[in-house]
């Protein structure tokens, strides 16, 4: 940082402002922001972490429960940020913190590949919850590993039907995480410049979000794979994140049961990655679920453990035995705590109805997306919602080109008035989302809704 220009995090500001102090049940802003005493530590991160760390917020953050965040200075913000989508059962939920807490206490903090009770009635759970026929879990620690699996896996299994078998098929805007091979089957060209160079088994098609990609037709699928001169039956699989994220944007259903049927006909595997989308956020357990259609893997993270690091492959037996014994683990796989977290979120999802209720939600937010886009027409390319995950894309007036400042400004609007986003996504960052705990109470949403609706006029009326 060079003496003259102002500090920053990122695109954040660190010059404290003192704005309006906010007091209402679940807000509360008492000083300036950033927050004085908060800098040093700032400044401590800049000097030993990587520059791409600088992307959130400048929040200290101390605690977080249900659907409220805490620094330590005495503010407090409502959360549609979930920690990216991880927090669906609430922050510190009761029921994840109880189990946490009792295993600290037993001294069971690590156990490798060695059997404990919660893994074992973990993956029961997981097997229960997924559809019949998807019976076996794998169980991992992030979501980029979950896809980097299922992608091991989908190879694997099509280089046993046929030495050449190893396409993966997956869409542009698509993300599925930052390792090598999760980065290979991502459709975000510019994420993944660093590799080097262009995997010829890796084969993106458009997505079909009815957006930026008008035709939504299933022809475009096999025309783009025709066109590549890729030939179906070595096509070993398909992976798609159940709702490309940076929308969130939804494969229309004929499509998704047309994309099924592709891939029955063409002996390939269907992997759908609902590391963002499963877990209740869409108002079905999994997202999938509304398309009617079954996958044949399926990668999960975020929201299975509500807190901790925990991911997971559930897949058919025939394809998840494809490794033999001690071929496929990882030294942190079935991880205790993050085992009890697991169990503890999907108790809290299903005994509270928390997927239901993300579902009743929606209309909530909804209303006010459709209020925003009619008052901001030339602003808004579209806006988007299913259960409680929702985004609105803001463009540079009148065009679909993204508008990354705006965007920008309204997260740091927000931060200041009591409403945590994470900063924006999507293509060009020209996507806010709105992400809260499925658990957020109804008065704490529509308080939010206003924040952000404020916000954004805020934004519109300076731009
Ligand atoms: N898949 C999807 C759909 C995601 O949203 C993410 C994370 N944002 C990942 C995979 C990667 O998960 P992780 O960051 O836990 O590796």
């Amino acid at each position: 940082m060079s003496v003259d220009s102002p500090p920053q995090f990122g695109r954040f500001s660190l010059t404290p402002q003192s704005g309006t102090r906010i007091e209402t049940k679940y807000r509360r802003i008492i000083t300036d922001l950033p927050v004085p005493e908060s800098l040093p530590y700032f400044e401590r991160l800049q000097r030993h972490e990587p520059v791409a760390m600088q992307c959130q917020p400048p929040l200290l953050w101390d605690h977080a429960e249900g659907a409220i965040v805490h620094d330590p200075f005495g503010n407090r913000w409502i959360d549609w940020s979930s920690c990216v989508l991880v927090a669906n059962a609430g922050h510190a939920h009761p029921k994840i913190h109880e189990r946490v807490a009792s295993l600290v206490d037993r001294r069971q903090l690590a156990t490798y590949v060695f059997a404990h009770t919660d893994r074992v009635e973990l993956v029961e759970r997981l097997a229960a919850v997924a559809p019949d026929g998807l019976d076996k879990v794998f169980l991992l620690t992030t979501g980029s590993e979950a896809v980097e699996n299922t992608v091991k896996l989908m190879r694997a299994w099509g280089r046993n039907q046929h030495p050449d078998k190893r396409t993966i098929v997956s869409f542009y805007g698509g993300f599925h995480g930052r390792t090598l091979g999760s980065q290979r089957a991502g459709g975000i060209p510019g994420l993944k410049t660093w590799i080097g160079d262009d995997d010829p088994t890796f084969i993106q098609v458009p997505f079909p979000d009815g957006y930026l990609q008008q035709d939504v037709s299933f022809e475009i699928f096999e025309r783009t794979l025709d066109e590549a001169g890729i030939n179906p039956a070595m096509v070993a699989g398909v992976v798609s994140e159940t709702f490309l994220g940076i929308g969130p944007d939804f494969f229309p259903v004929d499509y998704a049961q047309d994309l099924r049927r592709w891939c029955d006909v063409n002996s390939a595997l269907l992997t759908f990655d609902e590391v963002q989308a499963g877990f209740g956020r869409t108002g079905k357990f999994f997202a999938f679920e509304h398309y009617g259609v079954v996958p044949d893997l399926i990668a999960c993270g975020k929201g299975i453990s509500g807190s901790l690091p925990l991911a997971a492959v559930i897949g058919r037996g025939s394809v998840m035995d494809t490794f033999p014994v001690g071929s496929m683990t990882s030294t942190h796989s079935g991880s205790p705590l993050s085992v009890a977290a697991g169990l503890g979120a999907i108790d809290a999802l299903v005994s509270e109805g928390l997927v239901e209720r993300a579902a009743r939600l929606e209309s909530t937010i909804a209303a006010v997306l459709e209020r925003l886009q009619r008052r901001h027409p030339k602003r808004i390319g579209c806006t988007r919602v299913k259960g409680l995950v929702g985004g609105v894309r803001v463009v540079q007036p009148g065009s679909l080109e993204p508008d990354p400042d705006f965007t920008h400004a309204t997260v740091e609007s927000c931060f200041r008035n009591g409403l945590l986003l994470f900063a924006p996504v999507g293509l060009g960052g020209g996507c806010l989302k709105i992400a809260p705990p499925l658990s957020i109470p109804e008065d704490a949403l529509v308080e939010s809704l206003n924040v952000f609706e404020e916000a954004f006029d805020g934004v519109a009326a300076d731009a």
